[in-house]
């Protein structure tokens, strides 16, 4: 980390720069204390960015690039991003508090979207279409030319990997905004990608704030895809920006996610699976299981049960193994959280875990939040229909399928869902009607680069990852030769 007054800098083609705009603090939330002082971009470095990235895209040297030695730059950029693992999950950890050895994994899970989107680069085939005439149709596809990544605090180093991997692998150049709170990720990334060999100018980075940093790069008349990850309220606004230019957008937004378990289930597997499913990175996932819906039979025995190993997680440090629950990723965000369970309460909400903040003076000066349930809540509350992002769940009984899909789909959202049964037939039913990206069965939060990921409805649009990770990052091209 940079000494406490030096400016850690962005990076524009081959260029270090602090920017012209006012540098902004990165903060520890698990202690209060400062990590390091960050360049902040401007409008104009924002323009200066995208005009690098354009050229370079341009360039013979990226364009006529041969895939397979694209995918080498691509598999090199692995081989760094795992040989630098430990320092990057110190940098995650750091920056949005979340569980180190969630950070660990979470750089293989970087280093893995690289190699993924490397083997497509060097495999991705084109189409010959049929032919209605006396010619040949052929689908290729290109790159869109400059792409903009817009990314959250949560994951960076996931998020920003399965986009900029994508993009790189389509052929794009990409300037990278990464959130404000998590800021250092994609700069040491970036520097990775020089070192393995990555054309100057092909990945950008331009840190700042969202309304002045991300607002330009949004706006800019060059950026001709825009791939966000982050709030739905953000996303609609980027959209509507982007709609006046005609400009893409790849948008993976919040979720509200329903997870249901039927009294025929292994209810032991299925506890474990809705703890995991809404705790793990203190409740900060999209994909957290928020809404838990358990058959009326069993309901009181479950959410008991449930209650019990909720009170029993250890909340701690971020960095101490036995920790099972860090502090959440900023203060201003766990004041946000406690003022949703506040205004649950007052909705009429019961508190049956957590609720408030441990009263544990070692965690004092961190942004800790107990992990909470709360019952007595309808799926049309306040706290059942908006994104908390926070370790709260909401637990409600459901009486029959018919009910329980009803319940499940009457939301904004539409990002994933899992169901716990031992009826395979029912659980496929359930699996098929609910409206979401991603449906679990038996299992939950499982996650792959190989396979599709993004959202229904208000979660978003475009999907991440898997083969269709590659086809968000092109635009098809029919290219028709007469005989
Ligand atoms: P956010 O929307 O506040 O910010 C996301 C990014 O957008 C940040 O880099 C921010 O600086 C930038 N930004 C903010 N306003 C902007 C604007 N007007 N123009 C351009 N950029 C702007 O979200 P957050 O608080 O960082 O992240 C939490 C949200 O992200 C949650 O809603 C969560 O569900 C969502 N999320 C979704 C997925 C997914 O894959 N669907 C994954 C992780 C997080």
């Amino acid at each position: 980390m940079h000494g406490d007054n030096a400016v850690r800098p962005f990076l524009i083609g081959s260029t270090w720069t602090t920017g012209e705009g006012q540098p902004f603090e990165s903060i520890n939330p698990a202690t209060g204390q400062r990590n390091a002082l960050i360049g902040s971009a401007s409008k104009a470095d924002v323009d200066r960015a995208v005009r690098t990235a354009k050229a370079a895209q341009a360039s013979p040297e990226w364009r006529q690039m041969l895939p397979h030695k694209r995918a080498a730059i691509l598999h090199r950029i692995a081989d760094l991003i795992e040989a630098h693992a430990e320092e990057l999950a110190d940098a995650q950890m750091r920056q949005n508090g979340k569980l180190r050895h969630e950070c660990v994994a979470q750089a293989a899970g970087g280093a893995a979207a690289y190699r993924y989107f490397a083997s497509i680069c060097e495999t991705m085939p084109s189409e010959v279409a049929p032919s209605r005439g006396d010619h040949l149709a052929m689908v290729m596809y290109e790159p869109y030319g400059v792409v903009a990544a817009i990314t959250p605090w949560n994951s960076p180093l996931t998020l920003e990997s399965q986009k900029v991997a994508a993009a790189l692998a389509a052929g794009n150049a990409v300037v990278l905004k990464p959130s404000e709170f998590t800021p250092t990720i994609s700069l040491s990334v970036a520097a990775l990608a020089l070192e393995a060999g990555l054309p100057p100018g092909i990945l950008n980075v331009v840190t700042g704030l969202g309304l002045e940093t991300g607002s330009a790069l949004v706006a800019h008349p060059d950026v001709r895809l825009i791939s966000f990850t982050g709030g739905t309220a953000t996303g609609k606004a980027i959209a509507r920006e982007a709609a006046g230019r005609m400009a893409a957008v790849a948008l993976e937004l919040g979720g509200k996610s329903p997870h249901i378990v039927f009294a025929d289930a292994d209810l032991d597997k299925a506890l474990q699976g809705v703890l995991h499913g809404v705790f793990s990175s203190s409740g900060q996932s999209c994909i957290a299981g928020t809404r838990l819906f358990v058959e009326r039979g069993i309901y009181d025995d479950f959410v008991g049960r449930l209650a019990d190993a909720t009170k029993a997680l250890r909340v701690g440090p971020p960095d101490e193994p036995a920790s099972q629950v860090a502090p959440l990723s900023s203060f201003v965000h766990r004041d946000k959280v406690e003022s949703m369970v506040g205004m649950a309460r007052e909705d009429g909400a019961t508190v049956l875990a957590g609720g408030c903040r441990p009263d544990d003076a070692r965690l004092s000066n961190g942004a800790y939040f107990l992990p909470t349930i709360l019952g007595n809540v309808a799926n049309s509350a306040r706290i059942c229909q908006q994104e908390v992002f926070g370790p709260v769940l909401c637990v409600m009984p459901f009486d029959d399928e018919d009910d329980l899909v009803a319940q499940a789909n009457d939301t904004l959202f539409g990002l994933a869902a899992g169901v716990w049964t031992r009826d395979f037939p029912k659980a496929w039913r359930v699996a098929r009607a609910v409206e979401a990206g991603t449906v679990w069965i038996n299992t939950y939060k499982t996650l792959s680069v190989s396979v599709p990921f993004g959202g229904f409805k208000e979660s978003g649009t475009g999907r991440e990852k898997g083969f269709h990770g590659i086809r968000t990052y092109q635009e098809a091209k029919t290219v028709m030769v007469g005989l």
